[in-house]
Protein backbone atom coordinates (compact mmCIF):
# COMPACT_ATOMS: atom_id res chain seq x y z
CA UNK A 1 0.00 0.00 0.00
CA UNK A 2 0.91 3.57 -0.14
CA UNK A 3 0.98 6.30 2.30
CA UNK A 4 2.11 6.40 5.59
CA UNK A 5 2.54 2.73 7.78
CA UNK A 6 -0.76 2.20 9.69
CA UNK A 7 1.64 1.05 12.71
CA UNK A 8 2.77 4.91 13.34
CA UNK A 9 -0.74 5.31 15.15
CA UNK A 10 0.75 2.83 17.63
CA UNK A 11 3.91 4.29 17.58
CA UNK A 12 3.79 8.00 18.67
CA UNK A 13 4.76 8.16 22.19
CA UNK A 14 6.43 4.61 22.30
CA UNK A 15 9.16 3.08 19.51
CA UNK A 16 9.15 -0.68 18.50
CA UNK A 17 12.25 -1.31 20.53
CA UNK A 18 10.72 -0.41 23.42
CA UNK A 19 8.01 -2.29 23.04
CA UNK A 20 10.05 -5.59 22.79
CA UNK A 21 11.63 -4.32 25.80
CA UNK A 22 8.90 -3.87 28.20
CA UNK A 23 7.37 -7.42 27.13
CA UNK A 24 10.32 -8.79 27.97
CA UNK A 25 11.03 -7.67 31.16
CA UNK A 26 7.62 -8.00 32.23
CA UNK A 27 6.17 -11.40 30.64
CA UNK A 28 9.95 -13.08 30.40
CA UNK A 29 8.90 -14.80 34.03
CA UNK A 30 5.39 -15.50 33.18
CA UNK A 31 3.86 -18.97 31.66
CA UNK A 32 2.22 -16.54 28.42
CA UNK A 33 1.00 -13.27 27.95
CA UNK A 34 1.59 -10.40 25.55
CA UNK A 35 1.24 -6.54 25.41
CA UNK A 36 -1.58 -5.62 23.10
CA UNK A 37 -1.17 -2.55 21.37
CA UNK A 38 -4.41 -0.99 19.30
CA UNK A 39 -5.09 2.10 17.11
CA UNK A 40 -9.17 2.21 16.38
CA UNK A 41 -11.19 4.41 14.11
CA UNK A 42 -14.95 3.86 13.89
CA UNK A 43 -18.19 5.91 12.24
CA UNK A 44 -21.77 4.82 12.13
CA UNK A 45 -24.37 6.81 10.34
CA UNK A 46 -27.93 6.77 11.05
CA UNK A 47 -30.83 7.88 8.55
CA UNK A 48 -34.19 7.58 9.62
CA UNK A 49 -37.20 9.04 8.05
CA UNK A 50 -35.63 11.11 5.48
CA UNK A 51 -33.06 12.40 7.79
CA UNK A 52 -29.62 12.12 9.22
CA UNK A 53 -30.43 11.48 12.81
CA UNK A 54 -26.61 9.97 13.90
CA UNK A 55 -23.34 10.97 13.02
CA UNK A 56 -20.42 9.30 15.45
CA UNK A 57 -16.95 9.45 15.16
CA UNK A 58 -14.69 7.73 17.48
CA UNK A 59 -10.66 7.01 17.28
CA UNK A 60 -9.04 5.51 20.20
CA UNK A 61 -5.26 3.98 21.08
CA UNK A 62 -4.18 1.89 23.84
CA UNK A 63 -2.64 -0.76 25.29
CA UNK A 64 -3.61 -4.34 27.19
CA UNK A 65 -0.77 -5.93 29.09
CA UNK A 66 -2.02 -9.89 30.17
CA UNK A 67 0.33 -12.30 31.91
CA UNK A 68 -0.52 -15.46 32.50
CA UNK A 69 0.75 -18.00 35.30
CA UNK A 70 -1.04 -21.72 35.46
CA UNK A 71 -4.93 -20.68 34.85
CA UNK A 72 -4.17 -17.19 36.70
CA UNK A 73 -3.95 -14.23 34.31
CA UNK A 74 -3.25 -11.10 34.90
CA UNK A 75 -4.67 -8.37 32.76
CA UNK A 76 -4.15 -4.47 32.83
CA UNK A 77 -5.18 -1.73 30.29
CA UNK A 78 -4.78 2.30 29.44
CA UNK A 79 -5.40 4.36 26.92
CA UNK A 80 -2.49 5.34 26.62
CA UNK A 81 0.49 3.91 24.67
CA UNK A 82 3.83 4.77 26.30
CA UNK A 83 6.34 3.28 28.15
CA UNK A 84 5.58 5.04 31.50
CA UNK A 85 1.72 3.99 31.34
CA UNK A 86 2.99 0.10 30.43
CA UNK A 87 5.10 0.55 33.50
CA UNK A 88 2.40 1.17 35.56
CA UNK A 89 -0.20 -1.51 34.60
CA UNK A 90 3.09 -4.11 34.88
CA UNK A 91 2.35 -3.78 38.71
CA UNK A 92 -0.81 -5.91 38.12
CA UNK A 93 1.49 -9.08 37.44
CA UNK A 94 3.60 -8.64 39.81
CA UNK A 95 0.59 -10.65 41.89
CA UNK A 96 1.31 -13.77 39.66
CA UNK A 97 3.22 -16.73 40.37
CA UNK A 98 6.46 -16.67 38.33
CA UNK A 99 6.27 -19.73 36.15
CA UNK A 100 7.63 -23.15 36.98
CA UNK A 101 8.33 -25.07 33.38
CA UNK A 102 9.02 -23.77 29.95
CA UNK A 103 7.47 -20.66 28.64
CA UNK A 104 4.89 -21.19 26.28
CA UNK A 105 5.77 -20.93 22.65
CA UNK A 106 4.78 -18.31 20.41
CA UNK A 107 2.16 -18.71 17.70
CA UNK A 108 3.60 -19.65 14.31
CA UNK A 109 4.02 -17.06 11.73
CA UNK A 110 2.09 -16.48 8.89
CA UNK A 111 2.19 -14.77 5.30
CA UNK A 112 -1.42 -15.25 4.85
CA UNK A 113 -3.73 -11.88 4.68
CA UNK A 114 -7.59 -12.25 4.50
CA UNK A 115 -8.03 -8.23 3.97
CA UNK A 116 -6.33 -5.13 2.31
CA UNK A 117 -5.12 -2.38 4.72
CA UNK A 118 -6.51 0.52 3.92
CA UNK A 119 -9.08 2.81 6.10
CA UNK A 120 -11.99 2.41 4.71
CA UNK A 121 -13.46 5.91 6.85
CA UNK A 122 -10.66 8.31 5.08
CA UNK A 123 -11.32 7.29 1.90
CA UNK A 124 -14.69 8.48 1.14
CA UNK A 125 -15.81 11.72 2.04
CA UNK A 126 -18.83 12.38 4.68
CA UNK A 127 -20.83 14.24 2.34
CA UNK A 128 -20.89 10.49 0.05
CA UNK A 129 -21.72 8.32 2.85
CA UNK A 130 -24.72 10.72 3.71
CA UNK A 131 -26.13 11.14 -0.07
CA UNK A 132 -25.57 7.01 0.24
CA UNK A 133 -28.02 6.99 2.93
CA UNK A 134 -30.15 9.40 1.45
CA UNK A 135 -30.30 7.51 -1.67
CA UNK A 136 -31.25 4.39 -0.67
CA UNK A 137 -34.33 6.32 1.70
CA UNK A 138 -35.19 7.39 -1.53
CA UNK A 139 -35.33 3.97 -3.52
CA UNK A 140 -37.10 2.43 -0.71
CA UNK A 141 -39.57 4.99 -0.28
CA UNK A 142 -40.44 5.17 -4.38
CA UNK A 143 -39.93 1.20 -4.53
CA UNK A 144 -43.75 0.85 -2.82
CA UNK A 145 -46.31 2.98 -2.05
CA UNK A 146 -46.69 0.66 1.14
CA UNK A 147 -43.37 1.98 2.29
CA UNK A 148 -44.21 4.27 5.33
CA UNK A 149 -40.42 4.21 7.43
CA UNK A 150 -36.81 3.11 6.15
CA UNK A 151 -33.78 2.97 8.43
CA UNK A 152 -30.40 3.08 6.55
CA UNK A 153 -27.35 2.70 8.96
CA UNK A 154 -23.74 2.95 7.46
CA UNK A 155 -20.29 1.74 9.63
CA UNK A 156 -17.25 0.83 9.20
CA UNK A 157 -14.14 0.71 11.64
CA UNK A 158 -10.07 0.40 11.01
CA UNK A 159 -8.22 -1.14 13.44
CA UNK A 160 -3.75 -1.55 13.75
CA UNK A 161 -2.69 -3.96 16.38
CA UNK A 162 0.41 -5.19 17.33
CA UNK A 163 1.05 -8.13 19.60
CA UNK A 164 4.64 -8.13 21.58
CA UNK A 165 5.50 -11.02 23.44
CA UNK A 166 8.78 -11.50 25.89
CA UNK A 167 10.70 -14.12 23.33
CA UNK A 168 10.55 -10.71 20.65
CA UNK A 169 7.92 -12.25 18.76
CA UNK A 170 5.93 -9.50 17.18
CA UNK A 171 2.32 -9.36 14.51
CA UNK A 172 0.49 -6.74 13.38
CA UNK A 173 -2.34 -6.76 11.66
CA UNK A 174 -4.57 -4.04 9.84
CA UNK A 175 -8.63 -5.19 9.86
CA UNK A 176 -10.99 -2.54 8.15
CA UNK A 177 -14.54 -3.47 8.43
CA UNK A 178 -17.94 -2.22 6.61
CA UNK A 179 -21.53 -2.97 7.16
CA UNK A 180 -25.11 -1.57 6.10
CA UNK A 181 -28.50 -2.03 7.29
CA UNK A 182 -31.61 -1.43 5.68
CA UNK A 183 -35.00 -1.70 7.40
CA UNK A 184 -38.24 -1.18 5.87
CA UNK A 185 -42.02 -0.89 7.41
CA UNK A 186 -44.59 -0.81 5.49
CA UNK A 187 -48.26 -0.37 5.70
CA UNK A 188 -51.28 -2.22 4.72
CA UNK A 189 -55.01 -1.76 5.77
CA UNK A 190 -53.79 -0.07 9.49
CA UNK A 191 -51.09 -2.97 9.63
CA UNK A 192 -47.72 -2.34 9.87
CA UNK A 193 -44.96 -4.96 9.47
CA UNK A 194 -40.90 -4.76 8.91
CA UNK A 195 -38.42 -6.42 6.73
CA UNK A 196 -34.82 -5.83 7.05
CA UNK A 197 -31.58 -6.72 5.31
CA UNK A 198 -27.71 -6.32 5.64
CA UNK A 199 -24.30 -7.13 4.41
CA UNK A 200 -20.73 -6.20 4.84
CA UNK A 201 -17.35 -7.30 5.76
CA UNK A 202 -13.75 -6.58 5.98
CA UNK A 203 -13.67 -4.59 2.94
CA UNK A 204 -13.57 -0.86 1.91
CA UNK A 205 -17.09 1.57 1.16
CA UNK A 206 -16.82 0.57 -2.51
CA UNK A 207 -19.32 -2.77 -2.57
CA UNK A 208 -21.80 -1.09 -0.38
CA UNK A 209 -22.03 2.09 -2.86
CA UNK A 210 -22.50 -0.05 -5.79
CA UNK A 211 -26.30 0.15 -6.61
CA UNK A 212 -26.61 -3.51 -7.42
CA UNK A 213 -25.72 -4.55 -3.78
CA UNK A 214 -27.76 -2.11 -1.80
CA UNK A 215 -30.36 -2.09 -3.86
CA UNK A 216 -30.44 -5.80 -3.84
CA UNK A 217 -30.68 -4.91 -0.14
CA UNK A 218 -33.58 -2.70 -0.29
CA UNK A 219 -35.44 -5.44 -2.34
CA UNK A 220 -34.73 -8.15 0.23
CA UNK A 221 -36.62 -5.91 3.08
CA UNK A 222 -39.09 -4.84 1.14
CA UNK A 223 -39.74 -8.62 0.38
CA UNK A 224 -40.16 -9.38 3.95
CA UNK A 225 -42.12 -6.31 5.16
CA UNK A 226 -44.64 -7.18 2.38
CA UNK A 227 -44.83 -10.66 3.13
CA UNK A 228 -45.48 -10.25 6.72
CA UNK A 229 -48.36 -8.10 6.02
CA UNK A 230 -49.74 -11.00 4.64
CA UNK A 231 -48.73 -13.17 7.35
CA UNK A 232 -51.61 -15.26 10.13
CA UNK A 233 -50.72 -16.79 13.62
CA UNK A 234 -48.46 -19.53 13.78
CA UNK A 235 -49.50 -22.95 14.68
CA UNK A 236 -48.17 -23.99 17.94
CA UNK A 237 -46.40 -27.54 19.09
CA UNK A 238 -43.98 -29.90 18.23
CA UNK A 239 -43.49 -30.46 14.22
CA UNK A 240 -40.87 -30.87 11.98
CA UNK A 241 -39.00 -27.65 10.58
CA UNK A 242 -37.10 -26.52 7.30
CA UNK A 243 -34.76 -23.94 8.66
CA UNK A 244 -33.28 -21.91 5.20
CA UNK A 245 -29.68 -21.59 4.64
CA UNK A 246 -27.61 -18.63 5.66
CA UNK A 247 -28.23 -16.15 8.39
CA UNK A 248 -30.59 -19.03 10.21
CA UNK A 249 -27.22 -20.67 11.41
CA UNK A 250 -27.47 -18.12 13.96
CA UNK A 251 -28.90 -20.57 15.55
CA UNK A 252 -26.14 -22.64 15.46
CA UNK A 253 -24.03 -20.26 16.20
CA UNK A 254 -25.88 -19.64 19.91
CA UNK A 255 -27.31 -23.38 20.55
CA UNK A 256 -24.26 -25.19 19.48
CA UNK A 257 -21.10 -23.28 18.92
CA UNK A 258 -20.61 -21.72 21.86
CA UNK A 259 -20.93 -24.92 24.03
CA UNK A 260 -17.72 -26.28 21.44
CA UNK A 261 -15.62 -23.17 22.89
CA UNK A 262 -12.60 -24.04 25.00
CA UNK A 263 -13.68 -22.66 28.17
CA UNK A 264 -16.38 -23.98 28.62
CA UNK A 265 -15.25 -27.22 28.14
CA UNK A 266 -12.10 -26.93 29.61
CA UNK A 267 -14.20 -25.83 33.03
CA UNK A 268 -16.99 -28.86 32.15
CA UNK A 269 -19.56 -26.91 31.75
CA UNK A 270 -20.68 -27.62 28.26
CA UNK A 271 -22.79 -29.97 27.04
CA UNK A 272 -20.11 -31.08 25.00
CA UNK A 273 -17.85 -31.61 28.16
CA UNK A 274 -15.37 -34.61 27.43
CA UNK A 275 -17.08 -35.86 24.89
CA UNK A 276 -14.73 -35.89 22.32
CA UNK A 277 -14.84 -38.54 19.99
CA UNK A 278 -18.31 -39.52 20.79
CA UNK A 279 -21.32 -39.07 18.61
CA UNK A 280 -22.78 -35.53 19.26
CA UNK A 281 -25.10 -34.97 15.98
CA UNK A 282 -26.91 -36.99 13.17
CA UNK A 283 -24.84 -38.56 10.36
CA UNK A 284 -24.07 -36.49 7.75
CA UNK A 285 -23.58 -33.26 10.44
CA UNK A 286 -19.97 -31.38 10.09
CA UNK A 287 -19.73 -28.20 11.86
CA UNK A 288 -16.62 -25.98 11.34
CA UNK A 289 -15.26 -22.95 12.28
CA UNK A 290 -13.09 -20.94 9.72
CA UNK A 291 -12.01 -17.38 10.35
CA UNK A 292 -9.54 -17.72 7.08
CA UNK A 293 -12.01 -16.40 4.52
CA UNK A 294 -10.66 -13.64 2.52
CA UNK A 295 -12.60 -10.34 3.11
CA UNK A 296 -15.37 -11.80 5.01
CA UNK A 297 -17.07 -9.83 8.29
CA UNK A 298 -15.53 -12.62 11.14
CA UNK A 299 -12.42 -13.30 9.47
CA UNK A 300 -9.01 -12.52 10.98
CA UNK A 301 -6.05 -12.89 9.27
CA UNK A 302 -4.47 -13.59 13.15
CA UNK A 303 -6.59 -13.83 16.21
CA UNK A 304 -5.73 -11.22 19.28
CA UNK A 305 -2.84 -13.27 20.65
CA UNK A 306 -1.18 -13.91 17.02
CA UNK A 307 -2.37 -17.22 15.98
CA UNK A 308 -2.91 -17.62 12.57
CA UNK A 309 -6.57 -18.69 12.05
CA UNK A 310 -7.69 -21.14 9.73
CA UNK A 311 -10.64 -23.86 9.51
CA UNK A 312 -11.08 -25.79 12.54
CA UNK A 313 -13.43 -29.27 11.96
CA UNK A 314 -15.46 -29.51 15.55
CA UNK A 315 -17.95 -32.14 14.00
CA UNK A 316 -17.40 -34.36 11.70
CA UNK A 317 -20.69 -36.74 10.23
CA UNK A 318 -22.09 -36.21 13.61
CA UNK A 319 -18.55 -37.06 15.76
CA UNK A 320 -17.30 -34.30 18.28
CA UNK A 321 -13.63 -33.64 16.93
CA UNK A 322 -12.58 -30.30 18.29
CA UNK A 323 -13.02 -27.44 20.56
CA UNK A 324 -12.03 -23.66 19.61
CA UNK A 325 -9.52 -23.00 21.49
CA UNK A 326 -7.19 -19.37 22.23
CA UNK A 327 -3.75 -19.87 23.86
CA UNK A 328 -4.49 -20.56 27.72
CA UNK A 329 -7.11 -23.53 27.74
CA UNK A 330 -5.46 -25.01 24.52
CA UNK A 331 -2.01 -24.94 26.77
CA UNK A 332 -4.18 -26.29 29.69
CA UNK A 333 -5.90 -28.69 28.06
CA UNK A 334 -3.17 -30.08 26.10
CA UNK A 335 -4.23 -28.76 22.70
CA UNK A 336 -3.13 -26.96 19.90
CA UNK A 337 -4.87 -23.14 20.13
CA UNK A 338 -6.71 -22.83 16.99
CA UNK A 339 -7.08 -18.73 16.41
CA UNK A 340 -9.57 -18.34 18.09
CA UNK A 341 -8.56 -16.20 21.03
CA UNK A 342 -10.18 -12.70 20.16
CA UNK A 343 -10.90 -9.69 22.00
CA UNK A 344 -13.21 -6.65 21.56
CA UNK A 345 -10.14 -4.11 22.24
CA UNK A 346 -6.97 -3.72 23.50
CA UNK A 347 -9.12 -2.98 26.92
CA UNK A 348 -10.17 -6.57 27.11
CA UNK A 349 -8.46 -10.30 27.26
CA UNK A 350 -9.00 -12.47 24.88
CA UNK A 351 -11.01 -15.19 25.32
CA UNK A 352 -11.74 -18.56 22.66
CA UNK A 353 -14.80 -16.90 20.39
CA UNK A 354 -16.09 -17.57 17.31
CA UNK A 355 -15.03 -16.52 14.07
CA UNK A 356 -18.03 -18.12 11.29
CA UNK A 357 -18.89 -21.01 12.64
CA UNK A 358 -21.09 -22.92 10.35
CA UNK A 359 -22.33 -26.42 8.81
CA UNK A 360 -21.08 -27.64 5.63
CA UNK A 361 -23.24 -28.80 2.95
CA UNK A 362 -25.02 -32.25 2.17
CA UNK A 363 -26.27 -33.86 -0.57
CA UNK A 364 -30.03 -33.12 -0.44
CA UNK A 365 -31.95 -30.89 -3.27
CA UNK A 366 -33.42 -28.20 -0.93
CA UNK A 367 -36.91 -28.50 -2.33
CA UNK A 368 -36.94 -32.30 -1.41
CA UNK A 369 -36.51 -31.61 2.14
CA UNK A 370 -39.70 -29.00 1.73
CA UNK A 371 -41.34 -31.85 0.62
CA UNK A 372 -41.31 -34.20 2.64
CA UNK A 373 -42.55 -32.42 5.18
CA UNK A 374 -46.49 -32.99 5.18
CA UNK A 375 -47.23 -30.14 8.06
CA UNK A 376 -44.44 -27.85 9.56
CA UNK A 377 -42.89 -24.28 9.52
CA UNK A 378 -40.11 -23.08 6.82
CA UNK A 379 -37.87 -20.68 8.88
CA UNK A 380 -36.42 -17.94 6.64
CA UNK A 381 -34.76 -15.08 8.68
CA UNK A 382 -34.20 -15.06 12.70
CA UNK A 383 -34.74 -12.25 14.64
CA UNK A 384 -33.60 -11.83 18.20
CA UNK A 385 -33.14 -15.26 20.51
CA UNK A 386 -32.45 -15.75 24.47
CA UNK A 387 -29.66 -18.87 24.68
CA UNK A 388 -28.04 -20.27 27.46
CA UNK A 389 -24.86 -20.64 25.73
CA UNK A 390 -23.44 -23.61 28.10
CA UNK A 391 -26.32 -25.64 27.80
CA UNK A 392 -27.53 -24.40 24.27
CA UNK A 393 -31.05 -24.01 25.22
CA UNK A 394 -32.77 -21.44 23.05
CA UNK A 395 -36.11 -19.57 22.57
CA UNK A 396 -35.41 -18.27 18.70
CA UNK A 397 -37.95 -15.87 17.00
CA UNK A 398 -38.51 -15.76 13.58
CA UNK A 399 -38.84 -12.45 11.49
CA UNK A 400 -39.91 -14.42 8.26
CA UNK A 401 -41.40 -17.94 8.20
CA UNK A 402 -44.10 -19.76 6.61
CA UNK A 403 -46.18 -22.61 6.83
CA UNK A 404 -45.52 -25.54 4.95
CA UNK A 405 -48.21 -27.81 4.02
CA UNK A 406 -48.36 -31.16 1.79
CA UNK A 407 -44.61 -30.52 1.02
CA UNK A 408 -45.13 -26.96 -0.28
CA UNK A 409 -44.01 -23.57 1.47
CA UNK A 410 -47.88 -22.13 2.08
CA UNK A 411 -48.97 -18.80 3.75
CA UNK A 412 -46.46 -16.67 5.81
CA UNK A 413 -46.78 -17.12 9.33
CA UNK A 414 -45.95 -14.23 12.02
CA UNK A 415 -44.76 -14.49 15.31
CA UNK A 416 -43.35 -18.11 15.61
CA UNK A 417 -40.83 -19.12 17.74
CA UNK A 418 -38.65 -21.92 17.50
CA UNK A 419 -37.90 -23.92 21.40
CA UNK A 420 -35.38 -26.52 22.21
CA UNK A 421 -31.69 -27.44 22.76
CA UNK A 422 -28.41 -27.12 20.66
CA UNK A 423 -27.06 -30.77 21.04
CA UNK A 424 -30.56 -32.11 20.90
CA UNK A 425 -31.45 -30.38 17.88
CA UNK A 426 -28.20 -31.93 16.48
CA UNK A 427 -29.81 -34.99 16.83
CA UNK A 428 -32.73 -34.76 14.98
CA UNK A 429 -31.32 -33.26 11.82
CA UNK A 430 -33.01 -35.55 9.28
CA UNK A 431 -31.95 -33.99 5.76
CA UNK A 432 -28.77 -31.54 4.66
CA UNK A 433 -28.96 -29.71 1.68
CA UNK A 434 -26.80 -29.16 -0.96
CA UNK A 435 -26.81 -24.93 -0.73
CA UNK A 436 -24.67 -24.16 2.02
CA UNK A 437 -24.78 -20.38 2.56
CA UNK A 438 -23.01 -17.96 4.64
CA UNK A 439 -24.72 -15.05 5.85
CA UNK A 440 -24.47 -11.52 4.25
CA UNK A 441 -21.73 -9.81 7.21
CA UNK A 442 -23.98 -8.33 9.80
CA UNK A 443 -23.73 -10.82 13.00
CA UNK A 444 -22.12 -9.52 15.85
CA UNK A 445 -21.47 -12.14 18.61
CA UNK A 446 -21.65 -11.32 22.61
CA UNK A 447 -20.23 -13.24 24.85
CA UNK A 448 -19.49 -11.85 28.83
CA UNK A 449 -19.22 -8.40 27.85
CA UNK A 450 -17.43 -8.26 24.90
CA UNK A 451 -19.01 -7.92 21.82
CA UNK A 452 -16.99 -9.04 18.44
CA UNK A 453 -17.73 -9.58 14.63
CA UNK A 454 -18.71 -12.76 13.43
CA UNK A 455 -20.17 -15.02 10.60
CA UNK A 456 -22.71 -17.84 10.52
CA UNK A 457 -23.98 -20.42 7.68
CA UNK A 458 -25.52 -23.44 6.99
CA UNK A 459 -27.36 -25.45 4.06
CA UNK A 460 -31.05 -25.76 4.30
CA UNK A 461 -32.08 -28.14 7.11
CA UNK A 462 -34.60 -30.14 7.88
CA UNK A 463 -35.30 -31.00 11.67
CA UNK A 464 -37.57 -32.97 12.72
CA UNK A 465 -39.66 -32.56 16.04
CA UNK A 466 -38.76 -28.93 17.14
CA UNK A 467 -41.20 -27.30 19.40
CA UNK A 468 -43.30 -24.50 17.78
CA UNK A 469 -43.81 -21.30 19.80
CA UNK A 470 -47.11 -20.27 17.92
CA UNK A 471 -49.43 -17.37 17.96
CA UNK A 472 -52.54 -19.06 17.01
CA UNK A 473 -55.45 -19.69 19.93
ZN1 LIG B 1 -22.30 -15.61 19.99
Amino acid sequence: MTGPDPRQFLYRNLDPDTARQLAHKHLAAHDDGELYLQYAASEAFGFDDGRLKTADYHSSSGFGLRGVSGETTAFAHANEISESAIERAAATLGLLDPRTGGAAPSPQRTNQSMYGAADPLSLVPFADKVALCQQIDAAARARDPRVVQVSVTLSASWSVIDIVRADGFTASDIRPLVRLGVSIVAEQNGRRETGFHGLGGRYLYGKLFDEAEWSRGIDIALAQALTNLDSVAAPAGEMPVVLAPGWPGVLLHEAVGHGLEGDFNRKGTSAFSGRIGERVAAAGVTVVDDGAIERRRGSLTIDDEGTPTGRTCLIEDGILKGYLQDRLNARLMGMEPTGNGRRQSFAHAPMPRMTHTFMLGGKDDPGELVERVKDGIYAKSFGGGQVDITSGKFVFSCTEAYRIRDGRIAEPVKGATLIGDGPTVLTRVKGIGNDLALDEGVGVCGKAGQSIPAGVGQPTLLVDGLTVGGTAA
